[in-house]
């Protein structure tokens, strides 16, 4: 472990309070430079994509010691994976088609405005608002930075206090390449971020729980400031009877011990044709244990990020089992988790609405196994519950993954797979309903903090004069003409 991390959190210099009180100079600061200095060309949002990328790339140990610090340990693969690959990835993609996306867009016009002239013109906004989660303290901060400083503006972004020393080094790394008239990070807890979302940003993205994000939109909406809301929920995993459950369980067990859970797309859990139950749990078990021979010493299993987290999951855990839930743990070398800040993984069989782990996101190593008896029953399952953040369909019959994509709504699916959706640049990414509105990542990210301005330009000869009155015959005739007696 680096120096840099071996060291305990440093105590804030200011507290929440100040920090809280400090925001607007914060915001007024970046908003004064985005007027004085205008919009930045293209190579200057290049040279800020630039020093994003080379950042995460010359900072990937002390980022991975950081995150590992704050949750306890987390797996370096992981973080490689998750925070510094897909980001850098994500970067490299925004570089290479960005010229394209800023080009104004040729519009058609009408005959009847003919020969005049349209055109559509990606403006930045000016600032944008960011505040980040804690489960990929890193890559979910960066991604929204990155849309961001594509569309050309200036960011304010608040980690989470849940990761102290990764948002810690966030502030130090950005701070090392980015003026404070660039970008500006604030650290602190609830009370820096409900002062934070009544900012008047320009947009603000927020990644979070669904709570939380009602708290954000209601004080944006004071501002009307435009939020996108990347949220939680309970993504499905759904096995068509046709699918080998030994290839579903392999993918679903990989994307759920991926961070022990702790993933907004992770599944949350599985529908299985009711004779296969037996079949899955074992599947589960025996994939496991070839990834994890271990896992309370198995630095590739990660801790829960906080005793907080893992004594709900354990509550959850507790109240299925009360209400007569089995529970069934992977524990492939019967190892003792006593005291650990990591979670013995556990399947639930026989769990029901009246659970609360049903009712909430899970978000840790904890999978229930629902049996359907028709496929059209687990898709009503779905529609009968909050529309999730993602869908995992596992079938080898197209008929029946056009049903499923048909019949449900989800933020993103994945097919014959779990997680790797988020993985794809030139897709768009966000939730819909309860699992969050708007979208990032994709082009659609940088359209999404741009004004879209529709200009028309007026040719010197032109025929709107006869749109002015005093209206004459020639108006009615052409009235006529256009729509009719
Ligand atoms: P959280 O909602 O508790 O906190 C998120 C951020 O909001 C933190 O920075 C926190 O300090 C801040 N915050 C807390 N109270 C606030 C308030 N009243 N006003 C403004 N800001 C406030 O979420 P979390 O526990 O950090 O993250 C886990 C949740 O995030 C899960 O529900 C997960 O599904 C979701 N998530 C979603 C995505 C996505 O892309 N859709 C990605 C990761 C996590």
């Amino acid at each position: 472990m680096s120096q840099a991390v071996a060291a305990e959190v440093q105590p804030p210099t200011k507290t929440d309070t100040q920090v809280a009180e400090e925001l607007p100079k914060l915001l007024a600061r970046l908003r004064e430079a985005h007027r004085r200095k205008g919009p930045p060309d293209e190579a200057e949002r290049l040279r800020w994509l630039s020093r994003i990328e080379r950042l995460m790339l010359t900072n990937k140990e002390r980022i991975a010691d950081a995150i590992s610090a704050d949750f306890g340990n987390r797996s370096r693969h992981e973080t490689m994976i998750a925070e510094i690959f897909v980001t850098v990835s994500y970067i490299r993609y925004v570089k290479e088609n960005l010229r394209h996306w800023m080009e104004a867009e040729r519009r058609h016009v009408a005959f009847t405005f003919f020969p005049a002239r349209n055109e559509v013109l990606y403006q930045p906004l000016g600032v944008v608002g960011i505040i980040a989660p804690w489960n990929y303290p890193m890559q979910l901060a960066m991604a929204p930075l990155v849309c961001a400083m594509s569309a050309g503006n200036r960011a304010m972004l608040k980690p989470s206090e849940l990761t102290p020393r990764t948002s810690d080094l966030l502030a130090e790394l950005l701070s090392s390449q980015f003026s404070d008239d660039e970008v500006t990070v604030v650290t602190g807890g609830p009370e820096v971020g409900q002062a934070f979302s009544k900012l008047p940003f320009d947009h603000m993205i927020f990644t979070g729980s669904t709570a939380v994000g009602k708290h954000v939109m209601r004080a944006a909406a004071d501002n009307l400031v435009p939020c996108t809301l990347e949220l939680g929920g309970k993504s499905p995993a759904v096995i068509a009877p046709d699918f080998p459950i030994e290839t579903a369980a392999e993918r679903i067990i990989g994307g759920k011990l991926f961070n022990s859970g702790q993933t907004c797309i992770a599944p949350d859990y599985v529908l299985v044709p009711e004779g296969q139950v037996d079949e899955l749990v074992a599947s589960l078990k025996a994939h496991a244990a070839r990834m994890y021979p271990t896992l309370a010493s198995n630095p590739d299993y990660s801790s829960i990020v906080h005793p907080r987290h893992k004594a709900r999951l354990e509550k959850h855990l507790e109240d299925a089992a009360q209400k007569g839930a089995k529970l069934v743990p992977i524990n492939p070398a019967g190892e003792s988790f006593e005291g650990s800040p990591k979670l013995e993984p556990r399947l639930v069989l026989g769990a029901t609405d009246e659970m609360t782990v049903m009712q909430d996101e899970i978000f840790g190593p904890v999978l229930p196994i629902l049996p359907y008896k028709e496929f059209g029953e687990a898709l009503d399952y779905v529609n009968d519950h909050p529309r999730p953040l993602a869908l995992y369909i596992f079938s080898h019959d197209d008929r029946t993954v056009q049903r499923a994509l048909r019949d449900t709504i989800s933020g993103g699916v994945s097919v014959n797979d779990t997680m790797v959706h988020f993985a794809q640049d030139d897709m768009p990414f966000g939730g819909v309903g309860a699992s969050g509105m708007g979208h990032y990542h994709g082009r659609e990210g940088f359209e999404a903090l741009s004004k879209k301005k529709p200009v028309f330009y007026q040719a010197r000869v032109n025929g709107t004069a006869l749109l002015r009155p005093p209206f004459g015959k020639t108006l009615d005739t052409a009235m006529r003409f256009l729509l009719g007696k």
